[in-house]
């Protein structure tokens, strides 16, 4: 097009920007910014908030604040993406996010609140969040109407805030289908089987129409705390009582309520009945069911299938062959190890994130980047003594040991796989949130994986030996350890 005689305009740029941001595609839209420029377009505000949404989707503050900059015209539109851009990013403090919601002289829209909202949830930013709270609030009266209070209900839910995102609900005079589906929702995150049933009793007593986004809370609800009958019931229930037609989702929720509670081949037999072919997250999910049953047989059998559906996904090959490691066929282990190796491939890494004071603090397994690192492997080398009086035993039986011959490798590989263990993500930010944070308040913590058995059982003693709570998501659910017991009753 630009090899044409034909003049490009501000619509045909917000045009190829549009879906530049849906795509995540930074370079074309870098490319477009100097375009921009070049053509005198900088001043149409449609385009510049177009550009700064790229720069947003693509994680890069800089871009955003850039373009924002320049800008003469500034709308609630720029502001909301230039603040969604500025809650999502890293590098600023509480401090200045906050002065520039209130330096930017609008009153904040719903969409906008929503917008911002969803992003504290996404980072587990609850600070910012509650001050999100108080500004509706002081802008729009105690009622803050459906959308914002469904937005301060998930926000407070997905950092951990169960009980301030049960406050918020029961204080909404009106409540539509997707407020209660993210009430429904953030208890299931948190494991609290039973207090769904109730909350979906009282939706269906108000009147409210539960729709499918309802039944998947639901059974992931039960899911996690393995309620395989009520599972059941409510499975069977979609059609017959609430005319929905069961779709792929509700199917793989069933299939990963089945199989966390071991029953594998049950499992099995409702994935051929079902009226469509299964799809990658169902047999995935039936996949990490026999990973963490140890069942090697049905195991190699869907992982046939799930390599021919999707040949470059790594992790079911990655957990294949930790499977075989465990089971002790060492041998397909390390073949499989070999494989990956030549493909180059790797795992995604563990991070552990956590706020502190408004700043966010990143770790990875041995970390050693951290400012203050020192003092976190010093808290750190106490707080595994301290846990190992408390009854901490390291479980190095998950970690296999390979090659050691004599008594003495196996002893030295055993004091190798324990530091290993030492140093995952979560302990590293335990370690930094008992140095970083007042004794007896709690400590939240957020990891982009699921998290270990060991780091489980380890976070459990901590909440008993140092008497503090800790909330730690991982990728599907939450973990609250107080007194030296976790809310999910060790079943995850
Ligand atoms: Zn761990
Ligand atoms: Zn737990």
């Amino acid at each position: 097009m630009r090899s044409l005689p034909l003049p490009l305009d501000p619509v045909s740029v917000l045009c190829v920007l549009t879906k530049c941001s849906h795509l995540g595609c930074v370079k074309t839209g870098s490319q477009l910014h100097a375009l921009v420029v070049k053509l005198g377009v900088s001043g149409c505000v449609r385009v510049c908030n177009a550009l700064m949404d790229v720069y947003v989707k693509c994680g890069l503050v800089g871009g955003v604040r850039r373009v924002f900059e320049d800008m003469g015209l500034k709308t609630v539109v720029s502001w909301t993406v230039v603040l969604e851009g500025v809650v999502k990013g890293e590098g600023l403090e509480n401090g200045r996010k906050r002065e520039m919601i209130f330096g930017c002289g609008f009153v904040l829209n719903d969409v906008s609140l929503c917008s911002i909202l969803s992003a504290c949830s996404r980072s587990g930013d609850v600070s910012l969040g509650r001050w999100v709270h108080g500004y509706a609030v002081k802008e729009i009266g105690r009622d803050v109407g459906v959308m914002v209070g469904t937005g301060l209900v998930d926000m407070y839910a997905k950092c951990g805030r169960i009980g301030a995102a049960l406050v918020v609900f029961r204080n909404m005079p009106r409540r539509n289908v997707v407020a209660w589906n993210a009430m429904i929702g953030g208890l299931a995150m948190h494991g609290k089987g039973k207090d769904v049933v109730g909350m979906f009793d009282s939706m269906i007593g108000e009147g409210v129409r539960p729709d499918a986004l309802t039944f998947l809370a639901l059974l992931s609800a039960f899911s996690h705390s393995g309620m395989v009958d009520l599972g059941w019931k409510y499975f069977n229930e979609l059609e017959s009582i609430h005319g929905i037609n069961p779709e792929m989702e509700h199917y793989a929720c069933m299939v990963d309520l089945l199989g966390r509670a071991g029953r594998l081949e049950e499992a099995e037999a409702f994935i051929k009945s079902m009226p469509f072919a299964p799809n990658e997250v169902v047999l995935g999910s039936l996949f990490g069911s026999c990973y963490t049953h140890g069942k090697v047989k049905l195991g190699e059998r869907i992982m046939r299938e799930l390599v021919q559906m999707d040949p470059h996904n790594t992790e079911y090959h990655v957990l294949l062959s930790n499977m075989y490691a465990l089971s002790g066929k060492e041998e397909k282990a390390n073949f499989l190890r070999k494989v990956l190796k030549k493909r180059g491939i790797k795992k995604v890494p563990g991070t552990s994130s956590m706020y502190v004071g408004g700043q966010l603090h990143q770790f990875i397994a041995g970390d050693k980047s951290h400012p203050q690192t020192a003092g976190i492997y010093m808290m750190l080398d106490d707080m595994i003594r301290r846990l190992r009086l408390g009854g901490y035993v390291p479980n190095t039986s998950s970690q296999v040991l390979f090659g050691c011959s004599t008594r003495d490798d196996c002893t030295e590989a055993l004091e190798e796989v324990e530091q290993v263990l030492f140093t995952h993500s979560e302990k590293l930010a335990l370690a930094f949130g008992l140095t970083s944070t007042p004794s007896g308040s709690p400590i939240h913590i957020f990891k982009n994986l699921r998290i270990c058995q060991d780091c489980h059982s380890a976070m459990k003693i901590a909440s008993y030996v140092y008497n503090r709570k800790i909330v730690v998501r991982d990728r599907y659910r939450f973990h609250s350890f107080k007194q030296g017991s976790c809310s999910c009753s060790d079943y995850w």
